[in-house]
């Protein structure tokens, strides 16, 4: 049988979603319902995020069959987008840009090629509220400070509409909808390598329910809530950004528009997030190397430590430190860890026990269901102190203060460590802390001075 002819395809790759989908929505407004919706298959499913974004992908595919869209789904090579292009007659092909290095120079190199061939390839802004080479210091050179980069942001930007493609889709009648062949045994196959329990976090609807419970509960008081994590103080959405089950602009929008008197201190607080967010791709675009080599060249020479018995207790939650322990044993069972003991176990690994950044940040995006390439790697470098944001080198975290400070009761610690000691640390007769904080922190302070002197 020969197959229907179709004038657009729409490449779909890290951005499941229908609400504030660029390339969804213009191929749609061009093309009508001549278009062909084509899932990459995620790369690696053996991390966390790999195993959301396949479960994403299968709740997505869902969406599409309720709503007659017609879609492929595949590895995402070239041989399959020009065997797609060859079989339906495309013309046009539409994607949102991806940030990665290597990512950029791929989808470069397909747009030429599709070029070349006469068929149109065309990009749209890729989930970011602004693109990363848009905003420049008064000399054209990228910002390596957040403040002032934030301060150019805030009085330039002006968020585009949300894209909603919902008008469109109702074109779409039963007699449209086919699945290109071999598509779902593909996915099955993959589908089930996933551990059950991955489809309830996935997808767009998830994402929505997740943003509108938190402006209904939490918005207003979160610049007071934020750092504590037995609270529920924060939005929960980093998963659904970074896999790109919800859009920025969609946020940023539904955060503004539920502003009032009474919430707008939260609003603002909650939207410089989000533009760090975008400061941290904004930085790996100007510097690619950013999540292998240290921004300031002189910590290549720092004597990072090879302790692989600090490493496994600091990997399994069990350094004796409550708050570290509590934090990485949030991310082994969750997923997920939340911001303030996120930057405690961080600083811990890097500053008490000198293990180099770049193995926590490996772990990290092995387990996170909300890695980000870039917020990864901007983030420790900064706890670090080797990015380029002003973090003060000698500014170390200490995690018992920091637990008494913001889990003054230890409910976070205990939700996660039942054997719980003592409530802040050094967990007394139960676990011996593995190193002193006092003397550690001297010698990091001492190693700190010889490099910056260039004696290290
Ligand atoms: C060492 C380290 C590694 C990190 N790795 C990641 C990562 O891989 N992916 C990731 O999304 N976040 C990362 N973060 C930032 C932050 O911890 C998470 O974004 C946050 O905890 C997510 O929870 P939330 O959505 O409830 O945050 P909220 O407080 O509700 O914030 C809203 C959104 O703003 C953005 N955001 C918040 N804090 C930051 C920040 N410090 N930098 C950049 N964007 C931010 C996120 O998209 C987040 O979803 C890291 C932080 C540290 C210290």
């Amino acid at each position: 049988m020969k197959s229907k002819k179709l004038s657009a395809l729409v490449w779909l790759r890290d951005d499941f979603r229908l609400m504030d989908n660029p390339a969804l929505s213009a191929a749609l407004r061009a093309h009508g319902n001549s278009v062909l919706l084509y899932l990459s298959l995620p790369e690696e499913i053996s991390t966390n995020s790999g195993k959301l974004s396949a479960a994403g992908l299968g709740i997505f595919m869902d969406i599409l069959r309720e709503r007659n869209i017609p879609f492929a789904v595949d590895k995402g090579d070239l041989d399959d987008l020009n065997h797609l292009v060859s079989e339906y007659g495309i013309t046009h092909i539409y994607w949102n840009r991806r940030y990665a290095p290597e990512l950029r120079t791929r989808d470069e190199q397909i747009k030429k090629y599709f070029r070349e061939k006469g068929i149109q390839p065309e990009s749209f802004p890729g989930n970011l509220l602004a693109e990363p080479w848009e905003y420049k210091t008064k000399e054209r050179k990228f910002y390596r400070d957040f403040t002032p980069y934030y301060k150019n942001f805030i009085s330039a930007y002006s968020p585009p509409e949300t894209s909603n493609p919902e008008k469109f889709i109702s074109g779409f009648s039963p007699e449209d909808f086919f699945i290109h062949p071999g598509s779902l045994e593909k996915y099955q196959k993959m589908k089930n390598q996933l551990p059950p329990g991955v489809f309830s976090l996935a997808g767009e609807e998830s994402g929505k329910r997740a943003l509108e419970n938190f402006i209904r509960t939490s918005l207003a008081d979160y610049p007071l809530q934020r750092d504590f994590p037995a609270r529920k103080g924060t939005s929960g959405i980093s998963a659904y950004l970074a896999r790109g089950f919800l859009g920025i602009h969609y946020v940023w929008n539904k955060i503004l528009a539920a502003e009032t008197p009474e919430n707008s201190e939260g609003v603002h607080a909650f939207l410089r997030q989000l533009v760090w967010r975008d400061f941290s791709w904004h930085v790996y675009y100007h510097f690619p190397k950013l999540d292998k080599n240290p921004y300031q060249k002189m910590y290549e020479n720092f004597p990072w430590s090879k302790n692989q018995g600090h490493w496994k207790a600091w990997e399994s939650g069990d350094t004796g430190y409550t708050f570290v322990d509590a934090g990485m044993r949030q991310l082994l069972s969750t997923g997920f860890i939340h911001n303030r003991p996120r930057m405690i176990a961080a600083s811990f690994l890097t500053k008490h026990l000198r293990i180099a950044w770049t193995l926590g940040m490996e772990t990290f995006a092995r387990l996170l269901y909300d890695h980000d390439v870039a917020i990864n790697a901007f983030s420790w470098q900064w706890v670090a102190g080797c990015g380029m944001d002003a973090a003060p080198y000698f500014r170390i975290f200490n995690p018992v203060t920091q637990a008494k400070k913001f889990d003054p009761q230890g409910e976070y610690a205990s939700s996660f460590i039942p054997d719980n000691g003592d409530l802040f640390g050094g967990r007394g007769n139960i676990h011996e802390p593995i190193i002193r904080l006092d003397e550690e922190r001297e010698k990091t302070l001492s190693i700190y001075y010889l490099l910056r002197k260039g004696e290290h």
